[in-house]
């Protein structure tokens, strides 16, 4: 019999090593200014993008799966994107 994981059971296989350090920064004011419809609350995997009580985007690093979706995906460039340092980030177990 084989036994079925949701994502979210998925993901918390996975470990993170924090650096400290944010890997993706994310210009809030093209947030905004620019962008209404604010796709990144939907195509993060991660859930990582929120709306604060201002109704601005707020970004946290951590957890991030480092799949590269936000920053192809963001219609403003407003993501500036890059691995975390050496051996930081997500390490994924699959199972
Ligand atoms: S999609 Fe890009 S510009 Fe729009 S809210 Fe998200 S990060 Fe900001
Ligand atoms: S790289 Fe992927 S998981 Fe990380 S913040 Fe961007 S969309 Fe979310």
């Amino acid at each position: 019999m084989s036994l079925k994981l949701s994502i979210a059971e998925r993901l918390g296989k996975d470990v993170f090593e924090l650096s400290g350090q944010r890997h993706i920064l994310v210009d809030a004011r093209v947030c905004r200014e620019k962008c209404r419809e604010k796709p990144c609350l939907y195509f993060c995997p991660a859930d990582l993008f929120k709306l604060n009580a201002e109704g601005d985007i707020v970004h946290d690093c951590d957890g991030c799966l480092e799949c590269g979706t936000c920053r192809v995906g963001c219609p403003h460039e407003a993501v500036t994107w890059d691995y975390p340092e050496g051996g930081y980030g997500v390490s994924f177990r699959f199972g």
